[in-house]
């Protein structure tokens, strides 16, 4: 099967998992909800990984991709991964991965367990995000972001010093470190969200060239809501980010085993 034919499949299954009655379908094809989304036991693996079997077997735990990983998104699976101990993942709801341009990850990776001919984002395919529990979307009724929402970000952000975690606000000290450079550019940015509107979803996606592929507000009855579109790749910052915490990830494995099984898309 080719890469055209994978990502068709991935887009049917996708829109058969959502399932017809369930699915609320507001314009076009291209929005995904998912209100009874079960969580999936499979995670979320960093840009570039190959298969999941594949991966297991060429992952050798040796955690470099998490060590040059600028946004801290990468950790590696304890006690609970079983087999799969100390294999690296990322869990969206703490730390989505912002899709840095060179994907350093990809290039520290040892083993080819995060494929090196994959790190540009024309290949980056970890998952696709849905909407699980639209009625809740703060800009479906016009509410203005709370503060604790983006004060939850303080916490686990790991740059910053204690001072600023427990007053909230990021200080420039003028010798930041690359890393503490971008994790700070990201509650920078968040902050203007402070008593506003939301948008964050769409207004923080990392996708590039334009985000606007991957995620765009739309109108709904008298409020936006986002849609999720075809470019989007899955790297949570959304699900990260989010208020209301209702956005999840599917990962790609979780379509891709259905196909290697003869499931609903063969
Ligand atoms: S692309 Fe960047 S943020 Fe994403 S996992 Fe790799 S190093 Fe981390
Ligand atoms: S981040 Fe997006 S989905 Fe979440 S409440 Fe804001 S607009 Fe709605
Ligand atoms: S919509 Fe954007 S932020 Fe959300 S998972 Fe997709 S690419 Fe990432």
């Amino acid at each position: 099967m080719n890469e055209l034919q994978k990502e068709k499949k991935r887009r049917e299954f996708i829109k058969n998992i959502i399932g017809v009655g369930a699915l609320s379908i507001v314009s076009g094809a291209g929005i995904y909800f998912a209100p009874n989304l079960k969580s999936s036991k499979l995670l979320l693996r960093p840009p570039g990984a190959v298969d999941e079997d594949t991966f297991l077997k060429m992952c050798i735990k040796c955690g470099q991709c998490l060590q040059v990983c600028p946004y801290d998104a990468i950790k590696l699976e304890d006690i609970e991964g079983g087999a799969s101990l100390g294999m690296a993942y990322i869990d969206p709801i703490e730390r989505g991965c912002y899709l840095c341009e060179a994907f350093p990850c990809i290039l520290a990776c040892p083993t080819g367990a995060l494929d090196h001919e994959k790190d540009n984002i024309k290949y980056i395919n970890m998952g696709v995000a849905v909407v699980t529990n639209i009625d809740r979307c703060l800009a479906l009724h016009n509410k203005k972001v709370p503060d604790v929402a983006i004060d939850k970000i303080y916490e686990h952000t790991k740059v910053l010093s204690k001072e600023e975690k427990e007053s909230k606000k990021v200080v420039i000290r003028g010798n930041e470190s690359e890393k503490e450079e971008l994790q700070k550019g990201v509650l920078e940015k968040l902050e203007k969200f402070r008593d506003k509107d939301c948008i964050i979803c769409a207004d923080m996606c990392p996708y590039f060239p334009n985000s606007q592929d991957a995620i765009g507000m739309i109108k709904h009855k008298g409020g936006f809501i986002p849609e999720i579109r075809e470019a989007c790749n899955g790297c949570g910052v959304c699900v990260e980010l989010c208020p209301t915490e209702i956005i999840k990830i599917i990962p790609r494995e979780t379509y891709a085993n259905v196909y290697k099984k003869g499931g609903k898309n063969g």
